[in-house]
């Protein structure tokens, strides 16, 4: 028994003391590309391939356009019985930041973005056919009782604004059951740092410049956050207007947000609140969304947008400080 409790004693020592190692794993999921840094002591290939793979069935269980989805099924058949908890959860939860948000955020939005599908269409829909769809739209004819869901006047579900923030929520749980703590996960723009790299110092996250692709707008240093983006230049196709058609939509119009905001970053303890409200702000605009953010507690923003003198104009809420870096945009923080 002795020699037992030496052993393991000797074993969680070695563990202990055994120096952290730096794994990472780059790999397109949920259409878009997981990417994950993890300091870990041993055995963290094998973390990694098993997050990757749970990202693959989160992905299944929370997309609309997958066909051997719930959400899919749900939709086709204008009702369903949410037998997992995390669908429901997720579904009630987007409810949630549909009222929030006065609808700016809405999960039934599915019938006009699979009208317009921007990625692969890549054509303006006809008028008509966005008022149609319009009217098959719309989070109040989506009713949750208990585990019972209806949609009602043909409306369908879709959780796009929301699904990679609670995704990437769950893989990060999954790391800490795993014991592994210091990790950044950035699953195209949404993103969650926890602990330090390396023990050493806070994650340092770029802001995308939304005018060009390979370009920041600054970084901010993180620890134990998540910090999600939403853009309108990630999917979006050039009409023959000459005008930008992005993957946002306003709930009010069924076209393409058009107020002026190119991106709006949030940041938050909570990944899934910070992917909802980034699409939120985003259709909101600033001045709505200025006033939502600061009655929140622990949620900041930074939106950017250009002037009418084509200026790149960069606003924020209260709680976040603003530095220029020489050659180097803007160094962010959290006051
Ligand atoms: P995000 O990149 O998080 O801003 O989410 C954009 C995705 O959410 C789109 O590709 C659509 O699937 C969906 N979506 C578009 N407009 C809205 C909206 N107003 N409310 C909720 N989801 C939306
Ligand atoms: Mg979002």
């Amino acid at each position: 028994m002795k020699i037992l409790i030496y052993i393991l004693v000797l074993f969680s020592f070695s563990n202990f003391f055994s120096p952290l190692k730096k794994y990472t794993k780059t790999e397109m999921v949920m259409g878009t590309v997981l990417s994950v840094t993890a300091f870990h002591t041993q055995g963290g290939e094998k973390l990694l391939n098993e997050l990757f793979q749970l990202a693959e069935s989160y992905e299944q269980l929370f997309s609309s356009r997958r066909e051997d989805g719930v959400i899919f099924g749900i939709n086709k058949n204008s009702s369903g019985i949410l037998k997992d908890d995390k669908i429901s959860d997720l579904i009630n939860q987007s409810l949630y930041y549909a009222v929030l948000t006065d609808g700016a955020f809405d999960p039934g939005l599915y019938r006009v973005i699979s009208l317009w599908d921007i990625e692969s269409k890549q054509i303006i829909p006809k008028i008509e056919d966005i008022a149609f769809a319009m009217k098959e739209s719309g989070y109040k004819n989506v009713i949750v009782n208990g585990e019972h869901l209806q949609l009602l006047h043909n409306a369908g579900l879709d959780l796009g604004a929301i699904a990679k923030g609670r995704i990437i929520g769950l893989l990060a749980d999954f790391l800490k059951e795993k014991g592994c703590y210091d990790f950044l996960i950035n699953a195209g723009g949404d993103l969650i740092a926890s602990g330090l790299y390396d023990k050493k110092r806070e994650w340092n996250i770029a802001i995308a410049d939304p005018y060009n692709k390979n370009e920041t707008i600054g970084f901010i240093k993180l620890s134990d956050k998540s910090i999600v983006t939403s853009g309108d230049y990630e999917r979006y196709f050039i009409g023959d207007d000459g005008k930008r058609y992005h993957h946002i939509i306003d709930p009010v119009t069924g076209y393409p947000v058009d107020n002026g905001l190119n991106s709006v970053t949030v940041i938050s303890d909570n990944p899934t609140e910070a992917d909802a409200l980034s699409t939120a702000f985003f259709v909101m605009g600033i001045d709505r969304a200025l006033k939502l953010a600061e009655k929140l507690t622990g949620v900041e923003a930074v939106f950017i947008k250009k002037d009418e003198h084509d200026e790149i104009q960069i606003i924020t809420t209260q709680g976040i400080i603003m530095k220029p870096q020489t050659g180097n945009g803007f160094e962010f923080g959290i006051k």
